[in-house]
């Protein structure tokens, strides 16, 4: 820490210099970690953020009510476009980590409460491409998971992963859409061995949650994967993925309001008296609530349909750039804006990364297969013909020297 506090523009300078080294993701240079839909989207996202700059969300009962009415208009803005019935609700979160470890802890206590005096430990069955927050989750709960291999195609194996349960068996996880190879998991399916075995079943919509409502609008057919499958009891939505809502923001939503107490923590042994939260964290970021409330509305249905429009259209327009260059296929056929592939030939794909990686791209990789992986938002649009162009530069390298990448799929 400095002796002395340095000025505002020193700070700047700075915060410019230690960001001169990173990924350029404003040129659509990182395949993930942030989600741009528009100039307006990220201006009206970012003083909503400031507005509510200093508010903290968990006073939102007792002094800043605007926060927790802005939260109950996301989550029922949000329950209106999952098809949430009206005994539905929910609560926003940090992120998508935080709304699976709430969802798998609700399951656990309707199961246990389901299965009085039930010995052992509990095990959630997932397909292999879930996300690893399920694992953090079980490994802070003491929770046994079990995962499946997909089935041809990148899907959720029902059959296998029915194979795969036992009588302490308490969730079941689908995704919607895998982040691994952007597939939608056959919910409907995962549904009936939920059912049948008296398991709690999970949608992981952290990605897809807040785009697959408006694609489907656009006439894609896509595998139903909300509220509307009657056996799911809960689904994780990131709204600062495909909502396009500035960071920290994601929801989990519950079938019942019942299940939706489960997550919840009361607490009054303690000198203060009743304390009470319904997420995993105490105080949280007001700005996220109402930067959320204020791209929801912002955007209207018809905005996130344009966006998802024209999402499905760079989508396209990658996968026909891949066909023209040849060489690589996708390991999946995407349902929505993932598109993860491999090579076809002997070419080895991690040391095109590297290539690519010395062209100033960060690139997301698979170990299995080994492949390459992109999450598309619109800043990827206007970034496909130099990224096609050092792509072609990058398997050529790779071809002519032969080099095996030395690279990791790492996040
Ligand atoms: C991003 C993601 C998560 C975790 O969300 P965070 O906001 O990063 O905690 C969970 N599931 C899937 C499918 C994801 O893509």
């Amino acid at each position: 820490m400095p002796e002395n506090g340095l000025d505002r523009d020193e700070i700047e300078r700075s915060m410019d210099e230690l960001a001169s080294g990173d990924i350029d993701w404003r040129r659509g240079r990182t395949p993930l970690y942030v989600f741009y839909a528009n100039e307006a989207v990220y201006e009206v996202g970012k003083r909503a953020f400031n507005k509510f700059f200093s508010e903290n969300a968990l006073g939102g009962k007792r002094a800043f009510f605007s926060v927790a009415r802005m939260e109950r208009d996301v989550v029922s803005m949000a329950l209106d476009l999952l098809h949430g019935g009206g005994e539905s609700t929910g609560y926003m979160t940090s992120g998508g980590s935080e709304s699976i470890f709430l969802a798998v802890k609700a399951a656990r206590d309707w199961f246990r409460h389901r299965n009085p005096g039930m010995r052992g430990s509990l095990n959630m069955v997932l397909p292999y491409t879930a996300h690893p927050a399920f694992n953090k989750a079980a490994e802070a709960m003491d929770l046994d998971v079990r995962r499946v291999p997909v089935a041809a195609g990148g899907r959720a194996d029902g059959a296998g992963m029915a194979r795969a349960m036992d009588e302490r068996t308490f969730l079941l996880v689908g995704s919607a859409p895998c982040f691994p190879h952007g597939v939608i998991d056959p919910i409907a399916e995962l549904g009936e061995v939920a059912e049948s075995a008296g398991a709690w079943l999970h949608v992981d919509a952290c990605v897809g949650g807040y785009l697959t409502p408006f694609v489907e609008r656009l006439g894609h057919d896509l595998p139903i994967c909300d509220f509307r499958v009657g056996a799911v009891r809960s689904l994780s939505a990131d709204l600062h993925k495909y909502g396009f809502c500035p960071k920290p923001a994601s929801t989990v939503f519950y079938r019942d309001a019942e299940d939706a107490e489960r997550s919840r923590f009361d607490f009054d042994q303690w000198p203060n008296g009743a304390f009470s939260t319904s997420t995993l964290v105490g105080t949280r970021p007001a700005g996220g609530v109402a930067a959320a409330w204020a791209v929801l509305n912002h955007l209207g249905a018809a905005g996130y349909t344009a966006i998802a429009r024209e999402l499905m259209e760079t989508r396209d327009a990658y996968l026909e750039g891949l066909r023209q260059l040849g060489g690589f296929d996708v390991v999946a056929d995407p349902d929505l804006t993932i598109i993860n592939f491999r090579a076809t030939d002997d070419t080895d794909i991690f040391a095109v990364a590297e290539h690519m990686t010395s062209r100033g791209w960060l690139i997301g990789l698979t170990q299995q297969p080994k492949g390459m992986h992109l999450m598309l938002s619109m800043k990827h649009r206007d970034a496909r013909e130099d990224y096609f162009n050092d792509l072609a530069a990058a398997r050529d390298d790779a071809r002519r020297t032969g080099s095996r990448g030395t690279v990791s799929a790492s996040y």
